[in-house]
């Protein structure tokens, strides 16, 4: 066991009732200018906690060339609004080279490819000057989520791994985005609530009574990018 992977351990432990702030003040105590967050800005609710304990802090945005307009106008939105540094990672291929290359609509057939092409190899490239990254994984998301510790050793990245608001409800989350005035992507007052990728066998709105993710992937099996698994 490496010493990051013992550290992780113990503190997955030591902080699981500890507050988000708390968890981010942790990681920056450790990690300093090595820690980031990542963002897929459907919210700015974890860069804007970990502004707060490290003002200018590194927020990393993948943008895989589908995009709603929406999502890059928060990416923008936080980059001119909030403290934190906004680093925006890109695929190897654009969008045209992927179509020539694989066919277009991969989406559409192999979303785990396109996924790995577009999301998992960028951000794992993306994550190498770092040894923590936090995320905004919440276990009152989805079922594949339940379980997801406070903090925890990423063993395919050799990193640690934060998600300071896994123990957060969404009322939660709407009460510190309403005290603190943190910014929202705009589709989330169209019914959305999990905001990925634009084509729609990538994000629909959910169905009545259904989960949160549940528009993700629909009907494909499919509940996860790859970057969490
Ligand atoms: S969410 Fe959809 S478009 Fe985005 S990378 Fe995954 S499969 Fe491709």
């Amino acid at each position: 066991m490496t010493d990051y992977e013992a550290l992780a351990t113990a503190a997955g432990r030591d902080l699981e009732d500890a507050s988000a702030q708390e968890i981010l003040q942790w990681a920056a105590d450790h990690f300093g200018k090595r820690f980031c967050v990542t963002s897929s800005m459907e919210d700015a609710v974890v860069a804007h906690l970990a502004s707060t304990v490290l003002p200018g802090v590194d927020v990393v945005f993948l943008d895989t060339g589908y995009h709603f307009a929406e999502t890059i106008g928060t990416r923008d939105a936080v980059a001119a609004t909030m403290k934190v540094n906004v680093i925006t990672l890109t695929p190897k291929l654009t969008v045209a080279e992927q179509d020539a290359q694989y066919g277009p609509n991969l989406h559409d057939r192999d979303p785990d490819q396109c996924c790995a092409l577009r999301k998992v190899e960028p951000l794992n490239r993306g994550l190498g000057g770092y040894d923590a990254w936090a995320t905004g994984l919440r276990r009152d998301e989805s079922p594949s989520r339940a379980n997801t510790p406070v903090v925890s050793w990423d063993p395919k990245r050799r990193k640690v791994k934060l998600a300071p608001i896994a123990r957060w409800t969404q009322d939660d989350v709407d009460a510190y985005v309403q005290a603190n005035g943190v910014l929202l992507n705009p589709l989330l007052w169209e019914g959305y609530t999990s905001i990925g990728c634009s084509p729609l066998s990538c994000t629909a709105k959910p169905g009545e009574g259904e989960d949160g993710r549940a528009g993700r992937w629909a009907g494909s099996g499919k509940t996860e990018c790859g970057i969490h698994l």
